[in-house]
């Protein structure tokens, strides 16, 4: 069966663990060549274990560290990539984290922390890419974008949430840098899209899943019923980065199981 993204080549920031791995491994699956991204040292090896796993079911890549919030670090894994396989179709903004606090007592490094990761991170990324999708330009033989990008964003780019503002700000600021870069380079046939996931199983929110009691909890706020899994995000990220999704530009996905349906109003409010 003919593959979706043979002959692309994927960048996945944050990718040696969670959502990131689990897109990578959903590249690599459709041809993709992926780029696994880790941010410090002490993961270096998650990294070279996830590249292991997608080599043995016959995939490509390679592994980069980079600090996305770093510019230098950014522009040095672009040039990276490009040297190993000649362009970057795809970039999948991934990386993410959390520094919660209650907001009265939030620090400004806790602050600067999620944004400089978050959404700094997401602008110098997705800035790099765009320069490389305006060099090469479109590749008929492989797609009919001249580049796709992905924003991992969240279900609280519209859900607020208490004790995390920093979080929600960073992915509230991710929807409207990825729909201002849509329309600006739309034209130029580059697609930018987020995917915005709802309850993942994964290291970020352990927590709420990790004992029957909290994953109890948590199945109150999701009216399909189930956490999701990193495969569920990998299959949407298949097809934004396909051209399947052709005509799909500047659009939050929502991946969520229906967290975002207003599971409270579920008998009648
Ligand atoms: P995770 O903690 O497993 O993944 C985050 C990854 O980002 C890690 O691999 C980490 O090493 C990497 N990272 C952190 N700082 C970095 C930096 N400066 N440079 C490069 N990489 C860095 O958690 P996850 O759930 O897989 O999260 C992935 C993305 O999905 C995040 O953006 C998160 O906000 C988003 N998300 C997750 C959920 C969920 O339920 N798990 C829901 C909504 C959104």
């Amino acid at each position: 069966m003919e593959k979706k993204l043979q002959n692309q080549t994927a960048i996945i920031t944050g990718s040696s663990s969670g959502i990131g791995a689990g897109v990578a491994k959903a590249l690599a699956r459709e041809g993709a060549n992926v780029v696994i991204n880790y941010p410090v040292e002490h993961v270096r090896q998650d990294a070279e274990n996830i590249l292991a796993e997608i080599k043995s079911n016959g995939g490509h890549g390679i592994t980069s560290r980079c600090d996305v919030s770093k510019e230098d670090e950014v522009k040095a894994m672009f040039d990276e990539t490009i040297k190993e396989f000649g362009t970057v179709d795809i970039l999948i903004n991934n990386a993410g984290l959390q520094k919660d606090a209650p907001f009265d007592q939030m620090t400004l490094d806790q602050w600067n922390f999620v944004l400089s990761v978050n959404l700094t991170g997401q602008f110098l990324c997705s800035r790099e890419a765009i320069r490389e999708f305006l060099r090469r330009g479109i590749r008929p033989e492989v797609s009919m974008a001249a580049g796709k990008i992905i924003c991992m964003s969240s279900v609280h780019e519209v859900i607020p949430w208490a004790g995390h503002a920093n979080y929600a700000a960073s992915k509230g600021g991710i929807m409207l840098l990825m729909k201002s870069i849509a329309q600006e380079f739309a034209w130029k046939k580059i697609r930018i899209n987020s995917i915005c996931p709802g309850a993942i199983q994964t290291p970020i929110n352990k927590q709420a899943w990790e004992t029957p009691e909290a994953l109890s909890e948590l199945l109150t706020l999701i009216p399909y019923q189930r956490i999701g899994i990193p495969d569920d995000i990998g299959k949407a990220a298949i097809w934004l980065a396909s051209d399947d999704s052709d005509y799909v530009n500047g659009a939050s996905i929502f991946v969520d199981g229906g967290m975002t349906l207003y599971p409270g109003f579920t008998t009648n409010g």
